[in-house]
Order: structure tokens, then C-alpha cells, then sequence
């Protein structure tokens, strides 16, 4: 049986930060990705990462601004040490030699992304995440401490005797063999679930596996109802087009030729936050001012061809080949797709969850930083800071222990749930028909304007899903990468999430950041400047509770952009 101090699940940005620094802390390691770690979803992330680098930025401007940008629910502790800590986690990587962009003179380039009062995203090109996550992977490797578990799949976590999670029930993808990994500390590193909703922005691996087990481990989940939907993605197939082409200056019309920017946000236009460009596009096409594809425009021609070839090229080639548009030439039609889950697993500013022996960084954690809306290009510096902090932590708390010995009967139990899919008749529906339906019904009913009607009718729809998906038919019975049941347990978490964010969406009865109540349409800090909490009770609906949101230095105002 594999013993490792410090158990990484997820090797994307998170967690292959987490595991150096684990490492680094003396920690022996473990860190498992269900897919080659260089293909986790971190690689997708296009724009950038910020840091108030330049000597006119402070990291105080780019703290106020990922706290207007939360939409006043982010926590300003959390908040602050990530922007104090940025320019020097960028430095790092720079120095280990993530290749970014550089001005004329040789300085470290940036870019303006939505929402920030300075240009402070660095950036290679629009391949930022692939050439964070390849740096990475080239010192994780050099540390004979991490031992990698890579196309592993984990279903579940195990616990020792006093209920402390002693490690994890792992499937090795390749051969369909089984293995309980323990470790005095597990890290959860998982990513986001974006494969709930269609069309997503999301891979799709991308299935909230870590959110769910940490939730069935009795770990509250905090804001899941705040998901993300980014203003930019191709209608019906939810590919991105990244921030990045309106840092450079790209603007948004709809059908009748307007700038329509110009009404919801005059200061910022295209560049204000998320939530606003997103509720503007969809306020435009719902009122009838968007194409008949139910689009607007994205004119990147305003940005030079020769600038669009040298920091945009993936898009050209994903208007090309996705959208049949040249957009060096044309426009290209856009709508809002669902994009980042901003809730998840809540956590301290060290990654603890209160789960003893249980850890969680990166997208599928909340401390929160993001609040009710992300800012563009914080999330990658959310995996790195927070990724760093966990890892450092989870070595000392992992080195200073005995190995627990894993009690439960979780090993068995995973074994026979999947023997018991692999060879259960065909009567059941499919995983891809829940999974369509579900997706359908979670964009429908909980995307960018959401009431309490639509919210009940998407709850009334997981919950059935949830009976559905016990009977799920699957076609492959071999034990060689059978991707077939993995989909059906993704399908069970993805469920779990979908619950969790609909409940947390019916339960704040307000709009604030990216969650608006058509039926609730004001912020109100009286009653709801708080974080949402949502427990497993082993009944039919979690638990509720509350907790205080962190101020330090910025009170609640009105947000104009
Ligand atoms: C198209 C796109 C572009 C983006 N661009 C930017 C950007 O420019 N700037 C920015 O700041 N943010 C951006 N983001 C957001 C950002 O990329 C993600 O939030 C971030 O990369 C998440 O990193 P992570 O390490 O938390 O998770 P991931 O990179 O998703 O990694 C999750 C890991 O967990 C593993 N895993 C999951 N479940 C299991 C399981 N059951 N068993 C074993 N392993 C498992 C996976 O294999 C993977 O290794 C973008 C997002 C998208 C979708």
C-alpha cells in the first residue's frame, strides 16, 4: 500500500503547486491526476495571471479591485495576501523559466484584463496556462520525493480510526486495478465542475469530482450558487474567446450597430467585470438587440492584424475552425457561457478545510477570494498562491505525525459500486442522456438571470437525475481504460455539485456578483453580506448555514464600472 506524508489529488496549476512545495518542505509525495498532469484543464487558461509588478501599480490597487470585483463578498484576508504575495509567485516563475511576453525594451509585458485599474496581466501570448503548467511539470519531476500517480482515477476519501482522512480509494485508469493510498494529509486539487452546465467553457474533465468527495466527507461547500458566466464564448459549442482580446481593445455590438457597453458600464465598457458584460449581452439579446443566433458581436478587427497574430493566434485559429470567421477580418458572434464555479470547498488561507487532514487549493476551493464574481487572469494566481500555501502546510502538519492507518470499508465499497455498474443490464439511461439533460437544465435554469420558479423546477430535475443515475447503463465491460464507468461516477459528482449550486442560488435571496435574482434584482448587505455554507446531512437536502465575510480595509459601496 502507498504511504505518502502529503497526498495531491489533481495535478493541474494547484496541485502540481501544491506537491514543489510540499516537497520542498521535506513532505514525501504523492500527487494523482486522472489525466497526463500537463493536460489538466489549467493548460486551457489563455489570458494571463496578475500581479501588481510594475512600480506604478501597488498590491493594494489590484486588492481593491478583486474586492469590488467579489462584488463585496470575497474575503479581504485572503484577498490581500494573495495580492501582496503575486509579484513575487510571478517572479518565481519567470525565473524558472515560463517564457513571458516581453515589451520593446525587454520589460515584462501585461495586458488589461476586465475589472482591473491597471494593465497588470503578464501573459505568453494566449497559452499562458500550458506554459505555466509545462514549467511545472519539469520540476516536479525533478524531485525523487514526489512519486506521481498520472491516469489515476480517485473515487473516494478514506479515514483512520478517529476520523481524521488518512488518504484516498484510487482506480488506475490503465488496468482497472484498485489501490487505498495513505497519507497524513490529503490535498484536494481538483478544479472546477463546469461540465454541469452545457455548453461550457470547461474540458471535460472538468466534473466537480473533488467538491463532491470533500462534500461527502462532511466538508461544507461555501457560495456555490456564485458561478461564473464569461461575456465571451461561442454559442451552442461554449469554446472561449479569451478576455484577452478585449485587454487589447476589442469592442462588443449588437445586431443594430451599437456599442452597447456604452449604457451599463461607460467608464469601463468592455472592460468592466464579468458579471456586468455578461448581464448586459444577455439584457441585449433577451430585449432583442442580439443576432438571430441569440449572439452579439466581438469586433477584434479594432486591434491591429499583426498584434492579433502575435498574442491571439489560438483564437484566430478557434474562429477559424470553430466558428468558420476570420477575426482579423470580421467579427466574430459571442454570447455568455457558463466558465468558473467561484464557490467550492471552504477553506482558510492555508488550505485547511476543518476536515482533520484535509486540505483544498485552486478552483475547486473557496477561501474566498473570488466572492460573488472572479476578476479575468486571478484565478491562475489563486492556484499558485493558495496551491503553494497548502502544500507548505500539509508538509509540516504530514512530517510531524504517524502514518494513520485507513479504517473504513471505503476500499470495498468503491470496488463493488463500480463491479455493480460494469455489469448492471442496459436498461437504464445512458450517461451522456442525464448528462445532456442535466447540462440543458442547469444553463436554462441557473445561468445568468436566475428566479425562484426556474431555480425550484432545475432543483425538482438534479433531484430526479440523482434517482436516475443509480440505474445508469454503460456499454464497456472491460477493465482497460474504461472511461465508460469513469463517466458514470462523474456523472454521481457532477449531481452532487448541481444540487449544491441550486440550492445555494434558491437560498440567497439576492443579486449580488454573478448570481442575480430577477425576482430579489438588489444587492442587500443587510441581510446577505455573507457566505452560504452547505453540509451533507445524509437527508434529502444539505444543511444551511452562514458565516461572516472577512472586511479589512474596503466597506461595501456601490459598484460602478
Ligand atoms: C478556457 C479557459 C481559459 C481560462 N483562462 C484563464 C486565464 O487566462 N487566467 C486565469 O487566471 N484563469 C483562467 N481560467 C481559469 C483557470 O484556468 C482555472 O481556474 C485553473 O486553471 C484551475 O486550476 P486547478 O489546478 O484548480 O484545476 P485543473 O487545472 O482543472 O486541474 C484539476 C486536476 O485534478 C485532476 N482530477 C480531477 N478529478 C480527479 C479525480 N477524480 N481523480 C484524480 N484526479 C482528478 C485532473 O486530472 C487535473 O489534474 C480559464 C479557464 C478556462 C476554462
Amino acid at each position: 500500500m502507498p504511504q505518502h506524508d502529503v497526498l495531491v489529488i489533481g495535478a493541474g496549476l494547484a496541485g502540481q503547486r501544491a506537491a514543489l512545495a510540499a516537497a520542498e518542505g521535506g513532505a514525501s509525495v504523492g500527487i494523482i491526476s486522472k489525466v497526463h498532469p500537463v493536460r489538466s484543464h489549467s493548460n486551457a487558461a489563455a489570458g494571463g495571471i496578475n500581479a501588481a509588478l510594475n512600480v506604478e501599480d501597488s498590491w493594494e490597487s489590484h486588492a481593491y479591485d478583486t474586492v469590488k470585483g467579489s462584488d463585496y463578498l470575497g474575503d479581504q484576508d485572503a484577498i490581500e495576501i494573495m495580492c501582496r504575495e503575486a509579484p513575487d509567485e510571478v517572479l518565481h516563475l519567470e525565473h524558472l523559466g515560463v517564457t513571458f511576453h516581453r515589451d520593446d525594451e525587454g520589460r515584462l509585458g501585461t495586458r488589461a484584463f476586465g475589472g482591473a485599474s491597471a494593465a497588470r496581466t503578464y501573459y505568453v501570448a494566449d497559452i499562458t496556462g500550458q506554459a505555466l503548467l509545462h514549467v511545472l511539470y519539469e520540476q516536479l519531476m525533478k524531485f525523487d520525493a514526489i512519486d506521481r500517480y498520472e491516469e489515476w482515477f480517485t473515487t473516494a476519501l478514506v479515514r483512520d480510526e478517529s476520523g481524521r482522512i488518512a488518504g484516498a480509494v484510487t482506480r488506475n485508469i490503465r488496468d482497472g486495478s484498485f489501490e487505498v493510498i495513505t497519507a497524513k494529509a490529503v490535498i484536494l486539487a481538483t478544479g472546477g465542475n463546469g461540465q454541469i452546465f452545457d455548453p461550457t467553457t470547461n474540458a471535460l474533465i472538468c466534473t466537480g469530482d473533488g467538491i463532491a468527495m470533500a462534500y461527502r466527507a462532511g466538508a461544507p461547500l461555501m457560495d456555490m450558487e456564485m458561478v461564473q458566466y464569461h461575456p465571451t464564448t461561442l454559442a451552442g459549442i461554449g469554446l472561449l474567446i479569451t478576455e484577452g482580446a478585449r485587454g487589447e481593445g476589442a469592442q462588443l455590438y449588437n445586431a443594430e450597430g451599437e456599442r452597447f457597453m456604452e449604457k451599463y458600464a461607460p467608464s469601463k465598457m468592455e472592460l468592466a467585470s464579468r458579471d456586468v458584460v455578461s448581464r448586459a449581452e444577455q439584457t441585449e439579446i433577451d430585449e432583442g438587440r442580439g443576432f438571430p443566433d441569440g449572439t452579439v458581436a466581438l469586433d477584434i478587427t479594432k486591434v491591429p492584424r499583426a498584434r492579433i497574430l502575435q498574442a491571439l493566434r489560438e483564437i484566430v485559429n478557434v474562429g477559424r475552425d470553430f466558428a468558420g470567421t476570420d477575426i482579423t477580418r470580421e467579427p466574430i458572434h459571442i454570447k455568455p457561457g457558463n466558465h468558473y464555479v467561484m464557490g467550492g470547498i471552504r477553506t482558510d488561507v492555508n488550505g485547511e478545510t476543518g476536515v482533520p487532514g484535509l486540505y483544498a487549493a485552486g478552483e475547486c476551493a473557496c477561501l474566498s477570494v473570488h466572492g460573488g464574481n472572479r476578476l479575468g487572469a486571478n484565478s491562475l494566481l489563486d492556484t499558485l498562491i493558495f496551491g503553494r500555501r497548502a502544500g507548505a502546510h500539509a508538509a509540516t502538519e504530514g512530517r510531524a505525525m504517524a502514518m494513520p492507518k485507513p479504517a473504513g470499508s471505503e476500499l470495498g465499497r468503491e470496488q463493488e459500486l463500480i463491479a455493480g455498474i460494469i455489469s448492471r443490464d442496459r436498461s437504464g439511461r445512458r450517461v451522456s442522456e442525464i448528462k445532456a439533460e442535466l447540462g440543458k437544465t442547469m444553463d436554462a435554469d441557473c445561468s445568468v438571470f436566475r428566479d425562484e420558479n426556474r431555480l425550484r423546477g432545475a432543483l425538482e430535475t438534479v433531484k430526479r437525475l440523482q434517482e436516475e443515475v443509480e440505474t445508469v447503463s454503460i456499454d464497456d465491460r472491460g477493465s482497460v481504460f474504461n472511461q465508460d464507468v469513469l463517466g458514470a461516477l462523474e456523472l454521481k459528482f457532477m449531481l452532487d455539485n448541481a444540487e449544491c449550486i441550486v440550492m445555494g442560488a434558491l437560498e440567497r435571496r439576492e443579486s449580488r456578483g454573478a448570481q442575480y435574482r430577477t425576482d430579489f434584482p438588489e444587492r442587500n448587505d443587510e441581510q446577505w453580506l455573507k457566505h452560504i455554507n452547505l453540509t451533507v446531512n445524509g437527508g434529502d437536502i444539505p444543511d444551511v448555514s452562514y458565516s461572516e465575510v472577512t472586511l479589512t480595509q474596503w466597506e461595501p459601496e456601490e459598484r460602478k464600472y
